[in-house]
């Protein structure tokens, strides 16, 4: 298994720290990071307006993502590639849309003798599951939560006060799961209580 992690504007180290050390974790073949530092979310760009989308989108980004992993695995001769869109995405961002995936297929294969011919597909097996379910099924399958990142803030640990870390912190709490970060910041060594 390959990965790409794509290194935009404004991307905070330790989501880049954490993306190096999952890849490192799950033995990836090769894990490429790819610079796009003229790529920035919407609350970067001054002036600019987005209609109602937050201001975490970036625009286009999933026709710029799998662009490029689409010529990662044109390369090195992939059959499909895999995106981790949940289906709270799906409600909030355009380009996180079937019709959108299904149009970006066709439009790669179109492009590329190489993908026509493997018949590249763009999977998106969590698309049907809300965070609260992601978290059910990665417990399942003992993903490590401990190296993984939430925060859009920079640091060395979350701040749980962003909309990444309430999210996450919400989705274990639904999930019924004990998250080993949060649980890490909140724990007090247990004392005697005093004569
Ligand atoms: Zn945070």
């Amino acid at each position: 298994m390959r990965a790409p992690t794509f290194a935009y504007h404004g991307i905070a180290a330790s989501e880049l720290r954490a993306a190096r050390a999952v890849g490192e974790a799950e033995e990836l073949a090769e894990h490429r990071f790819v610079q796009l530092p003229d790529l920035r979310e919407s609350g970067d760009i001054p002036g600019a307006t987005f209609g109602s989308l937050p201001k975490t989108y970036i625009p286009l980004r999933n026709a710029v993502f799998y662009s490029l992993a689409a010529a990662f695995a044109e390369e090195v001769r992939a059959d499909v590639i895999v995106g981790g869109h949940n289906r709270d995405d799906l409600q909030v961002f355009p380009d996180t849309s079937r019709s959108f995936f299904n149009a970006m297929q066709r439009a790669l294969r179109k492009g590329s003798p190489v993908l026509e011919r493997r018949r590249i597909r763009l999977l998106r097996p969590l698309q049907y599951r809300s965070k609260e379910r992601v978290i059910s099924l990665a417990a399942s399958l003992d993903v490590p939560f401990g190296l993984t990142w939430s925060c859009h803030r920079e640091g060395d640990r979350h701040c749980w006060n962003c909309d990444g870390c309430r999210a996450r912190i919400e989705a274990f709490k639904a999930a019924g799961i004990r998250d080993p970060l949060f649980a890490g910041r909140h724990h007090r060594p247990f004392r005697y209580p005093s004569a």
